[in-house]
């Protein structure tokens, strides 16, 4: 049922062997030029990546190619725009996390010879100050054909933790803390603090599940980036 009517920009199209997009069949979609590429890993990375999970065993998850973006974020959200622009490019090529709560705990950058470019190492100082503002530590290991496992252990060993204990807790959601005497707000606040680890306004919020539910708190802005909290009558 489609309408056959070209258009002016249609017989002009036509005029010059090109079809006017909006007419193909419809009922086809166009294909789509994306495809899988073989070289997820460079053979460095995959080499090291072997080794890599072999001395980590079950005591972290090993993310390749991480995007900055989605392990950082700004905490002064008025600047986002600037800051971000300068991390959403740039990806790290390991990140480790706790297996169960996949809180990364440690980076790795594989530096091959394009690191020593002046480019390169102005960028390089760039993130390692992005990853030592934020507490993630971040480890540089020289890029090479192959790996020793017992020198891979002895670098990683003093980041991971000891043996995987099934005691360890999941804590998905922090504690509220407990206001149990008085639920209510005071009728005069007490000055607004501060995010610890933002450093911006914290702002009240009830909680919506939970043991505590119904309870107000103090949260931070940047929730659930940030899931720092403080007890409502706290400074
Ligand atoms: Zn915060």
């Amino acid at each position: 049922m489609s309408d056959e009517r070209p258009g002016c920009l249609g017989r002009f199209m036509r005029l010059f062997g090109l079809k006017p997009r909006s007419r193909q069949n419809s009922g086809t979609v166009e294909e789509l030029p994306y495809r899988l590429r073989d070289d997820f890993l460079s053979v460095t990375e995959s080499s090291f990546w072997r080794v890599l999970m072999a001395a980590v065993g079950n005591r972290a998850t090993v993310c390749p190619k991480v995007g900055l973006r989605d392990i950082f974020y700004v905490a002064r959200p008025n600047e986002n725009a600037v800051y971000m622009n300068q991390i959403k490019q740039k990806h790290l090529d390991f990140l480790l996390c706790d297996p169960k709560t996949i809180k990364p705990f440690l980076a790795i950058e594989l530096d091959d010879a394009s690191h020593a470019r002046p480019e390169r190492i102005e960028r390089d100082e760039f993130v390692d100050r992005v990853f030592k503002t934020a507490g993630l530590p971040l480890l540089h290991v020289p890029a090479q054909a192959n790996y020793s496992l017992r020198m891979l252990s002895e670098l990683l060993n003093p980041y991971l933790p000891p043996v995987m204990d099934n005691a360890a807790s999941v804590a998905i959601v922090p504690p509220v803390p407990a206001t149990a005497t008085s639920p209510e707000i005071p009728n005069a606040p007490p000055s607004i603090p501060l995010c610890p680890k933002c450093g911006v306004p914290m702002v009240v919020r009830t909680a919506k599940s939970g043991e505590h539910q119904g309870k107000q708190f103090y949260g931070c802005p940047n929730y659930p980036k940030c899931r720092e909290m403080k007890p409502l009558a706290s400074k």
